[in-house]
């Protein structure tokens, strides 16, 4: 079979890749969208369990690109859920008339540069290959489901399934005895609102959560009407905020106010929505360990109130890390969920989990009786769905040697070896500490500006310098050691247990954490000054 020919392909049609091509369609470039998946949508294509659904404001969530997009659409949710979202980028690619650009069940397997020729080869599952001037990257930073390694995982006689890949078709759980295993924010979705519709729900939580309420409502037409009326303040302000968001940070001074004053907040935060506890709350809650030990003994108090049993209430506040250390999961009557006759905490830290057997769960303590799993184990995140490609630069050198301690960048956009490959949301970027298309969108338009600059340039052949992307990963590491967070476990630290080569303790430097503004004047910078940390050929 002869290869397919083009500039530019993409890989991923999520939220990333969606407007990754309509940028570069729009500027005439031949380029195309290869996707795993045999539809469009990514994150929000797959994750369908119940209770999916933002915790960014559906109204900041949304592209900003296109003023007549945002005047058309209507979010019927302050926080809108997964069939609302994956019929509005639906309605985006029709729209924009993107699908034509996109080849579904096109699974990339291996990407092979080719140093004389400058240009990539790319061959899918099926055998197919392509062969591009320049690859984007636009994989999904959570698009790598893992499953705890248990011993008896493939011997469940009921359904089982990860929640990324809970089942197109309807199933009915009523009456039925289900077990979730993890309490990410996944899982604390999925547990709320699977809660009142199974016949028993029992929780495996190794590690309990921080969480806050999500405080969810619906827009109504004149609500949504005020809402495009401010859209050029609302993406002013999420551009000016650290991530992504329109609550600005308390900068009173934590220790300015008397504790009387910080609860009399952090009460009317705890009624806000969204992300306002956080990106609302005392800057000093993240850097400073005391003022995060009062914020977590605040919250840890909201959790004793909500739980009737005083047991289970101690059970599900985390004592290894402070409130907002770890990926804050928001929750709609989460807490509540525990004082339900039919919903059971199962600690793993009392009794941890054994095998899985072909009808249920064996703990340390006794066997759990069970007709569905659901696995809300979480993701290889942000570097694996580059792992899962065998992915091959300069000299035959592979993306997964080279980011085998820790992923390396320039920028978060390109790495040294692999010339013509760029990444949007890639590792060290913004995407992974800031709603989500917010960054993108930036990320987007940087991405497609250096390839225009590249082009015009003459260029065939773009790589990002070895001394600038070691100048970046020391950026990345300085604004990590700042953050209180680095001692904890989970993504953030790019820890993952059910991933080998994951070490406990060992930090991953995933993602950039000095805020988008932060990192937005420093690409803008680098692309004012003709980027000096790319070598153009
Ligand atoms: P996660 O935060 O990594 O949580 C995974 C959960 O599974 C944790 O509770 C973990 O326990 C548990 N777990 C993993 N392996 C286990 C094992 N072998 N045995 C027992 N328990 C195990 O994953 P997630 O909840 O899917 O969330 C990932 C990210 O997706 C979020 O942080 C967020 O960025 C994104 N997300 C976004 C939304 C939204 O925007 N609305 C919703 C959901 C998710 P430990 O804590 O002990 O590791």
């Amino acid at each position: 079979m002869e290869a397919e020919r083009h500039e530019i392909v993409v890989i991923g049609a999520g939220v990333s890749g969606i407007y990754q091509i309509k940028r570069l369609t729009d500027l005439g470039i031949d380029a195309i969208v290869l996707e795993g998946d045999d539809d469009m949508g990514g994150t929000w294509y797959r994750n369908r369990y119940p209770g999916a659904r933002f915790d960014s404001e559906s109204y900041t969530y949304g592209y900003s690109f296109s003023k007549e997009l945002l005047d058309e659409w209507h979010w019927n949710e302050r926080f809108s859920a997964q069939p609302e979202n994956l019929r509005y980028l639906n309605y985006v690619a029709d729209k924009f008339d993107l699908r034509r650009h996109m080849r579904f069940n096109a699974r990339v397997q291996t990407m092979i540069w080719d140093d004389v020729e400058h240009e990539w080869t790319i061959e899918l599952q099926t055998g197919e290959t392509y062969i591009a001037r320049f690859v984007v990257t636009s994989l999904g930073p959570l698009s790598m489901p893992t499953l705890p390694r248990y011993d008896g995982i493939d011997e469940f006689a009921g359904e089982s399934f990860h929640t990324y890949h809970w089942p197109k078709e309807p199933i009915d759980l009523a009456g039925k005895k289900v077990g979730v295993i993890g309490t990410g924010a996944t899982g604390i979705q999925v547990i709320a609102e699977l809660a009142d519709k199974v016949g028993e729900l029992k929780v495996f939580q190794r590690r309990p959560n921080w969480s806050s309420p999500l405080n969810n409502g619906p827009i109504s037409v004149d609500e949504m009407a005020a809402i495009r009326d401010r859209y050029d303040e609302i993406f002013t302000n999420c551009s000016a905020s650290p991530g992504g968001f329109e609550h600005v940070p308390d900068r009173r001074g934590f220790w300015n106010l008397t504790a009387e004053e910080r609860i009399e907040t952090w009460d009317k935060l705890y009624q806000q929505s969204g992300f306002a506890i956080l990106a609302a709350n005392f800057l000093e809650i993240f850097f400073d360990e005391k003022a995060n030990q009062e914020m977590s003994e605040y919250i840890a108090n909201r959790i004793r109130d909500r739980v009737d049993d005083p047991e289970v209430a101690e059970k599900l506040i985390p004592q290894d890390h402070g409130f907002g250390m770890q990926r804050l999961p928001l929750e709609t009557r989460y807490f509540e969920a525990y004082n339900r006759d039919n919903v059971h905490l199962v600690s793993l830290a009392d009794a941890p989990i054994e095998r899985i057997t072909a009808n249920g769960i064996q703990t340390a303590a006794e066997h759990h009786d069970l007709d569905v799993i659901v696995y809300a184990t979480g993701f290889d995140a942000i570097t694996g769905g580059y792992d899962r490609i065998d992915i091959r630069g300069v000299d035959g050198q592979t993306l997964a040697d080279k980011w085998s301690e820790s992923p390396r960048t320039h920028l978060g956009a390109l790495t040294h070896g692999f010339p013509n490959m760029l990444m949007v949301a890639g590792p060290q970027s913004v995407s992974g500490s800031t709603n989500f298309p917010r960054a993108i969108e930036i990320g987007v338009d940087w991405l497609t500006d250096l390839l225009v600059h590249a082009r015009e340039q003459g260029a065939t052949r773009i790589e990002a310098r070895l001394e600038a992307e070691q100048h970046w990963v020391e950026e990345v590491v300085r604004a990590h050691e700042k953050m209180l967070f680095r001692r904890s476990k989970g993504w953030f630290t790019g820890y993952n247990s059910n991933v080998a080569g994951h070490q406990e303790g060992k930090i991953r430097y995933q993602a950039y954490f000095g805020g988008s503004p932060k990192y937005v004047a420093i690409i803008d910078q680098a692309a004012a000054d003709g980027y000096p940390g790319v070598e153009l050929v």
